[in-house]
């Protein structure tokens, strides 16, 4: 599943080829009929929040999710585009640039106060705030008044947005912390340095295109065999103590963790 870095780099894009440009979104699988309500419009604004892209036109937004198995296609033409491929849910098209949107959770036309209920409804995200201080009070809070583990609460959008199970797995690694002990009970510096953690392996995240968490690695661009401590590495060493890497399932998403590095 694609995690916040991945949306704000398509956001990017957006600001990039597409921002500033009158729009035609059509609806190729015919699954998106709310596309006529903007199609034709210049679009004025890309943003991401969290897994959120929202694309604001000059009537409204469109708010896309990409949820498990959604994905972007860009492509550039010089006379005429290419027909859509599969089953595209939306077409944005500029007098040279096409963006493909197949797949996603949510894909939908909604106006100002929509947009701004949406926003509200979203924890920080490390990945909007400068500086990134600002926002750490917030998720702070929200994780000390809760009994629920701090491996869940990484993955609640409510408390920290743009968190997947990627970097839930790899933040608490680093951070050397459990991810069953309960929020209320994860000091405020251990916080502090989780969302200090996030804010900097994003942003490379955002730059690489990739998610890289081995301070070794992050640099380059290593295999994905290479590129994690303990993500999708269960039975096998640990990098760091030589203990097997542990999986369960922790609110039905599959958790990655050590036992040695992490027992506290
Ligand atoms: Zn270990």
């Amino acid at each position: 599943m694609p995690e916040g870095h991945t949306v704000h780099r398509t956001a990017r894009k957006f600001q990039k080829d597409f921002v500033g440009q009158q729009l035609f979104v059509t609806s190729p699988q015919g699954r998106f009929v709310d596309a006529t309500l903007v199609s034709g419009q210049k679009l004025m604004t890309s943003e991401a929040f969290g897994k959120h892209l929202f694309l604001g036109f000059e009537s409204g937004f469109i708010r896309v999710h990409l949820g498990i198995y959604g994905k972007w296609r860009f492509s550039q033409f010089e006379d005429t585009p290419k027909e859509p491929v599969g089953q595209v849910r939306a077409r944005f098209l500029s007098s040279d640039s096409v963006a493909d949107l197949v797949g996603p959770t949510a894909c939908e036309v909604i106006d100002a106060a929509s947009f701004e209920m949406h926003k509200s409804r979203l924890g920080p995200d490390p990945l909007r705030i400068d500086p990134a201080d600002q926002e750490l009070e917030r998720f702070i809070a929200r994780c000390k008044k809760s009994k629920t583990p701090i491996g869940q609460l990484l993955m609640d959008q409510s408390v920290i947005s743009g968190i997947g199970n990627v970097y839930r797995a790899e933040l608490l690694f680093r951070a050397g912390r459990s991810p069953y002990r309960p929020g209320m009970e994860v000091s405020d510096k251990d916080l502090a340095a989780i969302w200090f953690d996030a804010v900097k392996l994003m942003k490379i995240g955002v730059s690489k295109g990739i998610m890289l968490t081995r301070d070794d690695y992050l640099k380059s661009m290593p295999a994905v065999k290479d590129r994690y401590f303990v993500y999708k590495r269960e039975g096998l060493p640990c990098r760091n103590c030589g203990n097997e890497v542990s999986l369960a399932l922790m609110n039905a998403r599959k958790l990655y963790w050590c036992n040695g590095c992490q027992s506290a």
